[in-house]
């Protein structure tokens, strides 16, 4: 499944990393890192993460929220709050 997180929506709210933690992590309060090809076995954990996100930055294909990702970033910073 192809991941990708909108960097500059990004909040680190961190509820992905709390919902689909071998998906997502923070690292320090401000970088989220992603796997951006999680696996099908992540597919429940992960529809999860794109509903919770309060900001809408998470896209994944196979998930009810649809639409198939672009390749993006796989690391970056959420420091423009
Ligand atoms: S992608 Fe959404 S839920 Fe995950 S850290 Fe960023 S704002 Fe929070």
């Amino acid at each position: 499944m192809r991941v990708v997180v909108d960097l500059n929506k990004c909040q680190g709210y961190a509820q992905c990393a709390f919902l689909a933690p071998d998906v997502f992590a923070l690292h320090g309060e401000e970088s989220l890192v992603y796997d951006p090809c999680a696996g099908d076995e992540q597919r429940a954990q992960l529809a999860r993460a794109v509903a919770a996100c309060p900001v809408g930055a998470i896209t994944a294909d196979g998930t009810d929220d649809g639409a198939a990702p672009s390749a993006g970033p796989v690391r970056g910073t959420s420091d423009d709050r």
